[in-house]
């Protein structure tokens, strides 16, 4: 790698493991990965690391924490932790980003990335502990099959609570392609997780079961201009403060879109198969509200999942008794687990989301798996103890519960079923794209496999019925979440920069003593875009992968009798900022 010196601005640097030699090299930060944190330089280090064509699960595939640009300042909504790899669900490039605490942590040591390279020789697990110190490594075998929230525990237990996690559960030591990494919340909860992509099972293939980050002796990164920095902060916060979403959120939560989607006739019903629910009522945000209001005790319907965090989307759910059940429950878990598995009981998919979170896998993934295997006739619809029992089943590592635990393309194949709401291996949030049409050329077109994050429309003041005009949407919106993954901002911290777009610039510019123009975004969201379609094609992906399924094309959903009619010519435009 180039010699570049870190610089007092910029003192951060890669830390490179290697799970063969169980070694730790610190290295420098290659030039042109100086101006990229997050999505961003994942994707730069994948397209100039990582074999596109290589077994996901093999020993030159790599994972990578990347924290975002502006980590470790604790700017509201902006300590995120990107995790990437090549991915072993959708066999393309994977970015997946969490809050909690991972991202501060590692900032605060001076990490730019880690890389965590190869695989142990000898079969057995370990635990890679990160501090001012450099890194050792510990065996972790008496971890091994716990769940996470008991791996958590005692890790707390034995390196004090101060401490940042990142762990995989039995999904990710089982190698399940919906197996993703958790991370602590600011309350010490392993419940932020790097979901999606199968993300914890490319550290279970590194023979990783946790990563301890201490950073005691860390410190804040510098910033250039601290007046300029704080001034920014300070506008940004405002801004965000002011949105009306920003009250919404905190509020309802996420959960607070399931009557959205429901107007909009979009909410995933029945493995999609209706886009309105009629038990909608009793799992939506306002309802959860003043239930966990209701029942007192450990609950909370407003909660940050990271100190500083002004929004507070979060929430603790408890069940009758006053006791947590689980936390979060987000609205992308209702979506998945409960309307379209046809459960209309809150206390029921908060059971659901406990053991999935405990197992370490994707909600979203294994909702849609479920759905599948519903349709299948392994379950009724509805039926949450059925559901509940095929959650054992991915436990125990039976057949059939490898068959859910790698998603619902594979549920699919192996029980004959057409109806697979999936894009690259990936599946569908919980966003029927039949209605919400420009996120369904998101989820056609991103290079992630579909993903609602990578280009969520639903806010946007168009007819989402119409198929005019929604790859231009997409493609806008693509491109501002590509920049705001690269800065490690959440989504919601979006509204905040949209009021006050001049704050991200600025921010940059007194932190790293930079010269960025006001169109940062969109140069950092296009040049990470521009690299993931780069791995991509270089892992064999064409523009006939960039396509919904074909029944959603001819397989109309109600209550508006909806079919996804963008035309093609324009969802192969999406991008053609690229030239490719
Ligand atoms: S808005 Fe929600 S998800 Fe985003 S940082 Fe805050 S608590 Fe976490």
């Amino acid at each position: 790698m180039p010699s570049e010196q870190p610089t007092p601005t910029n003192p951060l640097m890669i830390w490179r493991v290697d799970m063969r030699t169980q070694t730790l090299e610190r290295q420098t930060v290659p030039e042109s990965w100086q101006t990229l944190g997050g999505r961003g330089l994942l994707a730069r280090i994948l397209v100039d690391e990582v074999p596109a064509t290589c077994e996901p699960l093999g020993r030159h595939n790599k994972l990578i924490f990347a924290p975002g640009l502006l980590v470790g300042h604790m700017l509201s909504s902006c300590d995120r932790i990107s995790v990437g790899a090549k991915s072993p669900l959708t066999g393309g490039v994977k970015e997946s980003n969490a809050g909690g605490s991972t991202g501060m942590q590692i900032v605060q040591l001076g990490i730019k990335a880690l890389i965590i390279e190869d695989q142990p020789e000898v079969p057995g697990w370990w635990l890679l502990h990160l501090s001012k110190d450099g890194a050792r490594f510990e065996s972790a075998d008496d971890l091994a099959g716990l769940g996470v929230y008991e791996t958590a525990q005692r890790l707390l237990e034995r390196f004090g609570s101060k401490v940042a996690i990142a762990l995989i559960g039995p999904g990710g030591e089982m190698r399940f392609s919906s197996a993703g990494i958790q991370n602590l919340d600011k309350d010490r909860v392993p419940s932020r997780i790097n979901a999606r992509g199968g993300m914890g099972a490319v550290m279970g293939s590194k023979g990783l079961k946790a990563i301890v980050i201490d950073a005691s002796r860390g410190s804040k990164p510098p910033v250039a201009d601290l007046a300029a920095f704080r001034e920014a902060q300070k506008a940004y916060t405002k801004a965000l403060m002011e949105h009306p979403q920003t009250a919404s959120y905190r509020d309802y939560g996420t959960a607070g879109m399931t009557k959205l989607t429901y107007t909009f006739g979009a909410l995933p019903t029945r493995n999609f198969s209706n886009g309105q629910f009629e038990g909608a009522e009793t799992i939506s945000g306002e309802f959860m509200r003043q239930q966990i209001l209701d029942r007192g005790g450990e609950g909370d319907p407003t909660h940050a999942c990271m100190a500083g965090c002004t929004i507070r989307c979060s929430n603790i759910y408890a069940g009758a008794d006053g006791k947590s059940l689980v936390s979060p429950l987000e609205y992308e878990t209702i979506g998945l687990m409960g309307s379209n598995l046809g459960i209309d009981d809150l206390d029921v998919i908060a059971r659901l989301n406990w053991e999935v979170n405990d197992l370490g896998l994707d909600s979203i993934e294994v909702g849609a798996a479920l759905g599948v295997a519903a349709e299948g006739g392994l379950m009724q619809f509805g039926d949450g103890e059925r559901a509940l029992e095929l959650l054992g089943e991915i436990r125990k590592g039976s057949v059939l519960g490898r068959v859910l635990g790698s998603g619902a393309v594979t549920t699919g194949r192996v029980l004959g079923v057409e109806r697979v709401p999936a894009v690259k291996g990936q599946a569908m949030s919980a966003y029927d794209p039949r209605a919400i049409k420009g996120t369904g050329v998101t989820y056609a077109t991103t290079p992630q496999g579909a993903d609602h994050t990578c280009g969520l429309t639903i806010r946007a003041k168009v007819d989402h019925l119409k198929p005019e005009g929604q790859a231009l949407l997409s493609g806008k919106t693509q491109v501002n979440m590509a920049g705001y993954d690269t800065l490690g901002a959440c989504i919601f911290a979006g509204f905040g920069f949209a009021a006050a777009p001049k704050t991200i610039a600025a921010l940059l510019n007194a932190r790293y003593g930079w010269q960025v123009g006001a169109d940062i975004l969109q140069v950092l969201g296009r040049e990470t875009i521009t690299l993931e379609l780069e791995f991509n094609r270089m892992a064999g992906f064409t523009k006939a992968d960039d396509r919904l399924p074909e029944w959603m094309q001819h397989e109309p959903l109600q209550p508006f009798d909806a079919v996804f009619d963008v035309p093609q010519e324009d969802m192969d435009a999406v991008f053609n900022w690229t030239g490719a």
